[in-house]
């Protein structure tokens, strides 16, 4: 039978409503609170973007959350979308002194949203760009954090930035591939919104390679950031993939992103293949948009799955099953349809993962998703810039710090140059990136390790966003300061 709607309006709304709800002013005040304010705080260094956690918290804490946006914002453009998608618990969460004191940590990223919401839902713009610009402009390939990271900063540094997104609406899987009931995709889509009141151009619809040519950037642009991302998972190989109820598992987050969630179609018994993050996040919804059976399909153990703890956790409270170490064999189908899954028992033969004859079984599903990992973008990538370098993995090499790649004039950063990481490293990808191509172009380097808000370091950055990672350990703030005087 083919696949359909399964919750009403209200059901499915319910189900995928915000499973961390803002704090109000009196929670957020006694979460500020509990912060001890660290002089060397150890949750900076874990937050990738640098943001200067212990200054925004102090300034919730004595009720000022604009000038606390504005400290988070001006290290991290996407201090919203973060504040709701970021790990905390494996980044300034986990490393927060609170944690180790009362077994709780600080409720960083829910202090850090409640501020950004503030901000948003009244307009209030904190960041400014310079009134002279330098005449410099750079073409941003692909409108995802990474992107909207570089072209934010680009901006606050006098330049001007184009970003060319192939998708009608820029935000990258912040706005197409997040868990709905962490992040709607309205607060990426506010996000952007932003960015392009700070100047910041966005060309939708446009696939670079396709609807303009590399070598048309190349000669309209002072230099070009790559920030394309991955692309969906690879073929599984087995008879049956071509039923129609066999989808990538971004898709099937894609459409929870671009239809009503009503209207949103999914099987009844889903199973999802594969066991990292996108798997989990594909089976949560399934199981909050009415499937009655949604199982992850994994070819390891439990204790190797690539997700994360409290993702599994979350998938398990939400009535998920898990079954371990089975490979998928073959998709079963009757008049046109998915009946099932065939499935057997996964056996290392000569290092590599194989169905052990004899241990299939079936199991009845009538939606296969599939989530075994995102493929690097290297046959693009080698099409449209072939003096590119690459890895063997087949992400872009470049220089870590100022993103530049073995062509002077392209930069890159995010996932398709990580090779797949959070949000969080994208953007802050994508900032150093634009510090990079600023140095590139004009000789003028920003940096140091002090953000402008801490240590009554008024006038620090003439421009841009703050610096790079402001480490207060005694001996750079020495240095730093013999830097500006
Ligand atoms: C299902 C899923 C859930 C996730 N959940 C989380 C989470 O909860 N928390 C977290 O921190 N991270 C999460 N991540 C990871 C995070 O989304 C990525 O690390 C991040 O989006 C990478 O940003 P990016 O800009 O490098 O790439 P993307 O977000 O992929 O953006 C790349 C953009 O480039 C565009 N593009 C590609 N090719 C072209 C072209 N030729 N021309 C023009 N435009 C082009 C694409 O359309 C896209 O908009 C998740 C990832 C997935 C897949
Ligand atoms: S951006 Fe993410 S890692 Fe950094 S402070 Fe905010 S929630 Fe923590």
């Amino acid at each position: 039978m083919p696949i359909s709607p399964q919750l009403g309006q209200d059901a499915a709304a319910a189900n995928m409503a915000d499973i961390k709800p803002r704090y109000t002013p009196q929670e957020a005040l006694i979460e500020a609170n509990r912060c001890l304010f660290c002089f060397d705080a150890p949750c900076i260094q874990a937050c990738p973007t640098g943001i200067d956690i212990p200054s925004f918290i102090k300034k919730i804490a004595t009720g000022n959350p604009t000038g606390a946006a504005r400290t988070i914002l001006s290290a991290n453009i996407l201090g919203a979308s973060c504040a709701r998608v970021c790990p905390t618990s494996v980044l300034c969460e986990g490393a927060c002194v609170v944690l180790d004191r009362e077994g709780d940590p600080v409720k960083i990223g829910r202090l850090q949203r409640y501020a950004t919401d503030h901000v948003a839902e009244r307009k209030v713009s904190v960041l400014k760009t310079p009134a002279k610009k330098t005449g410099r402009r750079i073409a941003i390939i692909g409108g995802g954090p990474a992107g909207l990271g570089c072209a934010a900063e680009l901006t606050q540094l006098g330049h001007s930035a184009v970003v060319f997104e192939k998708q009608p609406q820029a935000g990258g899987l912040n706005t197409y591939g997040i868990a709905y009931y962490k992040m709607p995709p309205q607060v990426s889509l506010e996000e952007v919104a932003m960015i392009r009141q700070l100047g910041v151009e966005f060309r939708c619809g446009i696939e670079v390679g396709k609807d303009i040519a590399v070598a048309q950037l190349e000669k309209e642009f002072d230099a070009v950031f790559i920030g394309i991302g991955l692309a969906g998972s690879p073929r599984l190989g087995i008879a049956g993939e071509e039923l129609p109820e066999v989808m990538q598992a971004l898709d099937f987050i894609a459409q929870i992103h671009t239809r009503p969630l009503h209207e949103v179609p999914v099987g009844r018994r889903v199973a999802v293949i594969g066991g990292g993050n996108t798997a989990i996040d594909a089976v949560t919804q399934a199981r909050r948009l009415g499937a009655q059976d949604a199982a992850i399909v994994y070819r390891r153990a439990q204790a190797d799955m690539s997700a994360y703890d409290f993702e599994q956790e979350l998938a398990k409270r939400d009535g998920a099953r898990f079954l371990f170490n089975v490979v998928p064999v073959e998709i079963l189908g009757s008049d046109g349809h998915v009946t099932g899954l065939k499935l057997a028992r996964a056996e290392k033969v000569g290092g590599k993962l194989k169905p052990v004859p004899g241990t299939e079984f079936v199991e009845p599903f009538d939606m296969i998703l599939k989530a075994i990992g995102e493929q690097k973008q290297a046959g693009w990538l080698k099409q449209m810039f072939p003096a590119l370098e690459l890895d063997a993995r087949g992400v872009v090499v470049r220089d870590v710090d100022t993103g530049q790649t073995n062509l002077p004039k392209v930069f890159a950063g995010g996932d398709c140059a990580n090779g797949g990481r959070e949000v969080v490293n994208a953007v802050a990808e994508g900032k150093k990136a634009a510090r990079g191509i600023h140095a590139f172009l004009d000789g003028h380097k920003v940096s140091g390790p002090v953000q402008p808000s801490r240590l009554g370091v008024k006038d620090g950055a003439p421009v841009g966003s703050g610096f790079d990672r402001p480490i207060r350990v005694p001996e750079l703030e020495k240095e730093y300061f013999a830097q500006v005087k």
